[in-house]
């Protein structure tokens, strides 16, 4: 079984005047999101999305046994919920038209499977350091990259290329959205390491390896690397969250986890948690962290996400019904014309 410790660091850098960066961090979901837009649209899109992937997570689980997302699918579906949300609200808002925000991060599924699934649109990244390996799980949907798969550039070009904002793929700004999905089986000492392009446009591969070597807790390597980024020049925005995977024994961890359960002052006072017992109620977005009582997360998100739900798909079905309603029409009266010209026909 998963046992988790994580750690998370966001920062403005050293130019910018917002941060449109967003990251969400619950037992069982950690996420990096780089929101794009003018005028803070890019902050809503960012932080929305993060919001509805948390939501869906936490009002799916089981608070006894089972995380919110237990299949792959059912990742997809809940991105596609952030992707409908971002979509819709900019339809409401022209100011905000066009906004829309990369997504990167990990997934807990089936922790008694050790079963995670890495998920990715857009140009942030999500690396695995695996036995002394630094491995990137995630492919850029970039402009950048399409030039280094043909062999146009080297990567080390990419990272400085003129053109390496371009992103091919981001949430919120089609009706639909194309995302990766990575299953992955977790093997102890796993450190997953989720960042926005704040960080490798500013440090390259053998400076992030040499802070994963240096930093033992999750939390002072997020840290370090936001500094690292930032001594580099910090020309954006800059998301890290680092999440220690551990595999522990089952019977032992079921005997720890009813220990906890029957001690209520024990939830909230170490960030390690194992996932197969309900998310705990420790939770962030970038902002601060927010606990909430057990009976008001499964009932105020529910609600939330429900009504979110409805707006979204009413939303998206009148603007598809208005643009077909001439078409629609059309095709009535000619059907119609047609009826009554055979009916007379048959009389005959
Ligand atoms: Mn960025």
């Amino acid at each position: 079984m998963i046992r988790a410790t994580h750690g998370a660091c966001t920062h403005i850098g050293r130019f910018r005047r917002d941060n449109e960066d967003a990251f969400v961090v619950v037992d069982g979901l950690y996420m990096v999101a780089d929101g794009m837009g003018g005028h803070s649209a890019g902050e809503v899109a960012s932080a929305l999305t993060v919001a509805t992937l948390k939501d869906a997570y936490l009002i799916h689980a089981d608070p006894n046994t089972k995380p919110g997302l237990r299949t792959p699918e059912q990742v997809a579906e809940a991105i596609a919920l952030a992707n409908t949300a971002v979509f819709v609200e900019a339809l409401d808002d022209p100011s905000k038209s066009g906004m829309g925000t990369t997504l990167t991060g990990i997934v807990v599924t089936e922790p008694e499977k050790n079963a995670v699934v890495v998920v990715n649109v857009g140009d942030s990244r999500t690396y695995l350091w695996r036995n002394g390996e630094f491995h990137q799980v995630t492919k850029d949907h970039s402009h950048v990259q399409t030039l280094v798969d043909r062999g146009a550039i080297t990567p080390a070009e990419a990272r400085v290329h003129y053109q390496r904002n371009i992103v091919l793929r981001a949430i919120g700004i089609d009706a639909e959205v194309h995302v990766d999905l990575f299953p992955l089986t977790v093997e102890n000492g796993d450190r997953f390491i989720m960042c926005s392009d704040g960080l490798v446009d500013e440090a390259d591969d053998d400076e992030i390896i040499n802070e994963i070597r240096l930093q033992e807790r999750p939390q002072d390597l997020a840290e370090r690397l936001v500094q690292l980024a930032n001594d580099n020049g910090g020309r954006d925005n800059i998301t890290v969250v680092v999440v220690d995977f551990e595999i522990v024994a089952t019977e032992t961890d079921i005997a720890k986890n009813n220990d906890v359960a029957a001690d209520p002052g024990a939830e909230n006072t170490h960030s390690t948690t194992t996932i197969a017992t309900a998310p705990s109620t420790e939770s962030s977005t970038q902002s601060s962290p927010k606990p909430s009582t057990q009976s008001a997360r499964r009932t105020l998100p529910t609600s939330a996400f429900a009504r979110l739900r409805v707006a979204a798909t009413t939303k998206i079905n009148s603007a598809v019904h208005h643009r077909r309603a001439p078409a629609v029409a059309i095709v009535a009266a000619l059907v119609a014309v047609i009826t009554v010209i055979v009916a007379i026909i048959s009389s005959l």
